[in-house]
């Protein structure tokens, strides 16, 4: 109930997000066996003028504070040229509230080169490369449009960042073929000198309709996969931090731990969604361009930048509906879920997708990376510190 309350009393006030996503395109030049976007060839590139609204949109009705992550994605972001980045950079530095914003970029690294690292530095640009291990594994899913590999190409982009002096954390997306090959996986990782790892299985998510992880013994697997992985990272010669440990080990530590709001994804506006094309989404990144079932907005975009304020999204009735039909299934995890605490409610796309629904519980997704993630974790930190 505190969920429906939250969203349907009469003056809600959101905000700050604690995620704004820009997606300088929606087009990536890969064409993974796993992506969830659905309008991964749309050319289509921001407006600078569309930025310059953006950071109106969010200063007008205080959708931003100094802890608010601005990350590139949702799209090959590097497909846009390094100039246009400068330019945006240049609005974001003189327009931004509370000084530059804290800033990241999620890239399958294939186009990085000593250019985008120049701008990397100069404006202090946290860079995620995704990669998913050695190349038979990475390259069984992570393919160009023709077909090939492209593992060599991201390590370059790699090989790049290090001689720029930049780090980078690694997003590894976890198949069927990856759940027998910790070892393989860990052996590249550490071999190649990453200490920031991040672990996302392979989701039912927007256009990705199927995972090869969807079998019957895929939790334990999934557990003896993870297990080993933490193995690993806590034997390597040097440290090795692993986010999804950062994550829940943050959250137990948290005073407010068991009486948190519901998760980013199912919280209206903690996470904010601007379209190449200004329009303006929220709860799961991935909704955002997604078609969903008749009665839902188009795209899940309840919005644009140039002509909506806050006020005028809250008040739209598809996006009451979304809104709704979310806390139900907060709710709804809350009453039946022994996991709750640690996940809060799940991820909104995930259920759309393998439920048709929002007001739905499990899915392949929290199943494995929240509950198993978190059963791995804490028996660990028993068997350690207990
Ligand atoms: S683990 Fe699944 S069922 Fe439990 S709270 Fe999270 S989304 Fe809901």
């Amino acid at each position: 109930m505190a969920e429906l309350a939250k969203v349907l009393r009469p003056d809600p006030v959101y905000g700050p997000a604690g995620l704004l996503i820009f997606q300088s395109t929606a087009f990536c030049n890969i064409d993974c066996g796993y992506c969830y976007l659905p309008s991964r060839s749309d050319r289509h590139r921001m407006a600078l003028g569309t930025v310059s609204a953006a950071i109106e949109f969010v200063k007008r009705d205080n959708l931003v504070s100094p802890e608010t992550n601005v990350v590139w994605h949702a799209g090959e972001p590097l497909t846009v040229p390094v100039s246009w980045y400068r330019q945006a950079e240049a609005l974001l530095t003189t327009h931004w509230p509370y000084g530059p914003p804290r800033q990241a970029i999620q890239t399958n690294a294939t186009l990085i080169n000593d250019e985008w690292c120049c701008l990397f530095k100069e404006y202090n640009i946290r860079v995620g490369v995704s990669l998913d291990g050695p190349a038979h594994i990475h390259d069984a899913r992570r393919r160009t449009r023709s077909g090939g590999g492209t593992q060599a190409a991201a390590m370059r982009g790699v090989s790049a960042l290090r001689r720029a002096g930049l780090d980078c954390h690694a997003i590894c997306v976890v198949g069927e073929q990856s759940l027998d090959a910790a070892d393989p996986i860990m052996d590249f990782f550490l071999g190649e000198g990453f200490t920031h790892l991040g672990f996302n299985i392979e989701e039912i998510e927007g256009e990705n309709r199927q995972s090869t992880l969807r079998q019957s013994d895929v939790a334990s697997r999934f557990a003896r996969f993870f297990d080993r992985v933490l193995d690993r990272a806590a034997r390597s010669t040097f440290g090795v931090s692993v986010r999804e440990v950062n994550s829940l080990t943050a959250l137990l530590v948290d005073p407010h731990f068991g009486d948190s709001r519901a998760s980013s994804e199912s919280y209206p506006f903690d996470i904010i969604s601007i379209s190449s094309r200004g329009q303006v989404s929220t709860f799961s990144p991935e909704l955002a361009g997604l078609t969903g079932r008749a009665s839902d907005p188009p795209g899940f975009f309840f919005g644009d930048v140039v002509h909506d304020r806050l006020e005028d999204m809250l008040k739209r009735t598809d996006y009451q509906r979304v809104a709704r039909e979310i806390a139900e299934g907060v709710t709804a995890c809350r009453a039946t879920c022994a996991y709750f605490d640690v996940c809060r409610g799940g991820a909104p796309a995930n259920k759309l997708a393998e439920h048709g629904r929002f007001d739905a519980t499990e899915t392949l997704f929290c199943r494995l990376a929240r509950q198993v993630v978190s059963d791995v974790v804490l028996a660990r930190l028993e068997r350690d510190f207990l």
